[in-house]
């Protein structure tokens, strides 16, 4: 008989070099799969038992991996015969003698484990007819002792199970089976699936391949289970006998689809493997010239589907090729995402044991050497449970919301809303900043990010509609033509209606749209529009006494560089008006302007109380200060006193929103106990709840104008309290130079001091001035304290170091001219 293994070596090795992982592996035959991590496919020899074990030809290596063949020289084919005659394989395991217990053992047992934990598994038996590939898979269904892997697999899978209450494990099983490149659902027979009027199809899609018409039947137990198996083996041997099928020369593929959701966590991750368990068709080589008819069909496809899932084997092995031809054949093309891949697989090669058996015993242990080649990466197969994840982010947002509630209350910020905006929200947006960009609303109150980019986006809408707007109104006055339409431009050019610029002959420039940038001062805002109301109430009162007072808000600016005794050149400064009041009361005893001036009593010997003295003061030079400090003050009395109104009322509003609030939540939760009415989408509700709504978006409208309101008087307020605290500081500060000058002074050194007098700032050494008396300055203070309406606060500290400064200056100035006045 001639051989078809020919070579030139007498003996090639087909072992591969076992790595760490197989090595690892023995015993147990599977290492724990870590994701990422290469791994060979495990391939074991199984060994018929026979009483003719061919002793001479076939021998086993003691380290139970190694299996030798040793053939006869073919004599026939002469003298000069370089025919090949020994092989080695090493395999992960042969399996002589073995019991099935041992069997399920090594080869499958902890691909099944490993499958419960995400990863996927495929068994494949593969052998010639008779070889034991059935009894390996299947076993002996009448005898529980000789049961194979494949009741022992689901026993596991249910034993694991069990074990693990922590999860929520389903298993659904299929059974299929490829004959004549036809696939059978070896389960179709059962009541409730009944005969598929399509034929099945091999379907890819991104979760991997699966047949399109085979029926997957749930199994809450293992007895369900071993009933499926057995009628899927019942159904392969009718079909044997009425269709004529034989048996041997089909593939069968028995699945065991394993889901697993952890009970515990409502993580929205949850696994999924299958495990394959595949008896192939018998793999001997049909010869065609004994073969016709129905038998020669059968020797076709099965050599066929075998040799090409030989080849996508050898593919598989090949680390350089990308392109692994699997849909050549339905076994291949059904098995694409069991073969390699992330899958952890292992092949039982069953073969005979006697001789005259040997060649087709050396084409199986290639078929399982080229296997061995093979390396996969099992990988964990995740998947996310859409339904829990929208709970899960349901629940989160929900958490994140009550969060953000605690947070604005912690922060006095209230009725903050984060729901999406409804079109009245987006309504009132769009008008605030229509009113911002007009100037009639100084600023846009940041209420929440959604809020933040509804705003962005009201501007762009605004923008855009202000370009059209603009747009319409040129073309309504110009034509307009398109700048890259040369023709037209040069027509017109032609017609003398364009200059140079481009503008036209005869349209006077810059009238009908004025365009450009509006002077800063020109620019509309409310805040400056009611400052300005408010100076020029301020000034009008001030203005009343008429050129003789030509005092306004303005004037009463004192600048902190200026030191008291400065003279400046600047018309209206409060001191320049004293000093030329005095100058006009000297020089021209007019005293229309002055009349106190001139009726002053002569000095007396002992200067009088300060407080005294200051009540005169106010009576006397004092009294247009006094008096304008008096308005800006009940000017200053009369916005706190609408400050607080607008509070008063603002809070009322809250109260009444909050309420609302409340009756509205009431209406809301009786309606959700009575059952909601939905029309179109749209929820139904009742006119007390409708009125309740409408109530809740009138309150908060007004709620928001309120505080603006309040907004608004609070600036005025602010800047209100500065002036009066200006006032103040002016007429300390005046009543202190008029008290020196009226008391202490000597009248020829305050000649000297006037504009134009001998005497110049910067004359008087400052270190032979000595500082006023303990007593004086605290009487000082204690007036300063009278003097004060109110406590100080934020506003009147604002110049407080500055007046101090003033304040010490000009005291030693006046003390030093007392003292050299002594002298
Ligand atoms: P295959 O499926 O490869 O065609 P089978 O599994 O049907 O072969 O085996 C053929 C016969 O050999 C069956 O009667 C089976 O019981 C028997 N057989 C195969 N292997 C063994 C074994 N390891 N121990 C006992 N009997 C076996
Ligand atoms: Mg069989």
């Amino acid at each position: 008989m001639a051989t078809v293994y020919t070579g030139w070596q007498q003996r090639c090795r087909y072992s591969v070099a076992a790595n760490a992982a197989v090595r690892l592996g023995e015993g147990s035959c599977l290492p724990s799969a870590k994701m990422g991590s290469r791994k060979k496919v495990h391939a074991f020899v199984r060994v018929r038992p026979t009483d003719d074990f061919a002793h001479e030809m076939i021998k086993y290596g003691d380290d139970n991996k190694t299996i030798d063949i040793h053939l006869e020289k073919d004599t026939r084919r002469g003298a000069v015969n370089n025919q090949q005659t020994d092989w080695s394989f090493k395999l992960d395991r042969v399996l002589h003698d073995a019991s099935q217990d041992l069997v399920y053992e090594i080869v499958a047992k902890d691909v099944v484990s490993q499958a419960l934990n995400g990863f996927n598994g495929t068994i494949m038996c593969y052998g010639q007819t008779g070889a034991g590939k059935t009894y390996t898979m299947t076993g002996a269904t009448e005898n529980y002792k000789h049961r194979g892997i494949l009741p022992r697999a689901l026993q596991q899978v249910f034993k694991m199970i069990e074990e693990r209450p922590t999860h929520a494990i389903t298993v659904r099983v299929s059974y299929l089976e490829i004959y004549n490149e036809s696939l059978f659902d070896l389960l179709s027979t059962l009541p409730y699936v009944g005969p598929s009027v399509t034929p099945m199809t091999i379907v890819e899609n991104p979760q991997g391949v699966f047949i399109k018409g085979l029926s997957v039947h749930l199994t809450s137990q293992e007895e369900d289970a071993f009933s499926l198996l057995f009628e899927g083996e019942t159904n392969r041997i009718i079909a044997s006998h009425t269709m004529n099928k034989n048996s041997s020369r089909s593939h069968c593929i028995f699945t065991i689809y394993v889901e697993a959701r952890s009970r515990t966590l409502s993580d929205e991750k949850y696994i999924t493997s299958k495990i394959n368990l595949v008896d192939l068709a018998g793999s001997e080589r049909l010869g065609k010239s004994r073969s016709e008819g129905r038998v020669l069909k059968e020797a076709t496809y099965i050599n066929k589907s075998l040799s090409f899932l030989e080849q996508a084997i050898i593919a598989l092995g090949d680390q350089k090729r990308d392109h692994i031809p699997f849909r050549q054949c339905k076994l291949t093309h059904a098995l694409k995402d069991s073969l390699g891949g992330n899958c952890n697989m292992v092949l039982v090669t069953n073969i005979y044991g006697e001789a005259a058996q040997l060649e087709e015993t050396l084409s199986s242990l290639r078929f399982a050497s080229r296997m061995k080649l093979v390396t996969t990466e099992p990988a964990i197969n995740e998947k996310y449970d859409a339904e829990r994840m929208v709970k899960n982010l349901e629940k989160e947002l929900a958490l994140l919301k009550q969060e953000l509630a605690i947070h604005d209350s912690l922060a006095n910020r209230t009725l903050v809303n984060y729901d999406p905006m409804d079109e009245i929200q987006i309504a009132e947006i769009n008008s605030q900043v229509r009113r911002y960009l007009e100037g009639t609303l100084e600023e846009i109150d940041i209420i929440n990010l959604r809020q933040i980019q509804e705003v962005f986006n009201q501007f762009r809408v605004v923008l855009s509609q202000q370009e059209q707007a603009v747009e319409s109104a040129l073309r309504r006055k110009y034509t307009l033509i398109d700048k890259n339409d040369y023709a037209a431009i040069s027509a017109v050019h032609k017609a003398g209606l364009v200059d140079a610029d481009g503008h036209l002959v005869g349209e006077p420039d810059g009238q009908g749209f004025g365009l450009g940038v509006a002077p800063f001062s020109t620019k509309p805002g409310k805040k400056s529009k009611s400052k300005k109301m408010f100076k020029e109430q301020l000034s009008s009162s001030a203005r009343k006494e008429g050129a003789s007072s030509p005092l306004s808000g303005k004037d009463l600016d004192v600048s902190a560089s200026k030191t008291q005794l400065t003279p400046s050149s600047k018309d209206g400064d409060v001191k320049d008006m004293l000093v030329r009041d005095r100058e006009t009361s000297n020089t021209e005893p007019l005293a229309s302007d002055s009349p106190k001036e001139e009726l002053r009593p002569p000095r007396p010997s002992t200067p009088p109380a300060k407080p005294v003295a200051f009540e005169d003061f106010k009576n006397e030079r004092g009294s247009e200060i006094n008096r304008i400090f008096k308005e800006n003050k009940s000017i200053l009395n009369e916005r706190r006193k609408r400050a607080s109104e607008t509070t008063q009322r603002i809070n009322a509003i809250k109260r009444e929103i909050d309420m609302t609030k409340e009756a509205l939540n009431l209406q809301k939760s009786l309606r959700e106990k009575q059952g909601e009415y939905e029309n179109k989408g749209l929820m139904i509700i009742d006119e007390e709840e409708f009125l309740l709504i409408l109530k809740l978006k009138d309150l908060k409208k007004q709620y928001r104008t309120e505080y603006q309101d309040l907004r608004d008087l609070r600036a005025e307020i602010q800047y209100c309290q500065h002036l009066v605290d200006q006032c103040r500081h002016r007429l300390l500060t005046e009543f202190d130079i008029w008290y020196n000058e009226s008391f202490f002074v000597p009248e020829d050194l305050q000649m000297a001091l006037r504009p134009g007098g001998s005497i110049r700032p910067g004359m008087m050494p400052l270190s032979k001035i000595v500082s006023l008396g303990e007593d004086d300055q605290d009487r000082f203070g204690q007036l300063q304290q009278t003097m004060l309406p109110e406590g100080p606060d934020s506003v009147s500290f604002y110049n407080a170091k500055v007046k101090m400064e003033q304040k010490h200056n000009y005291l030693k100035t006046m003390m030093g001219l007392q003292q050299a006045h002594r002298k």
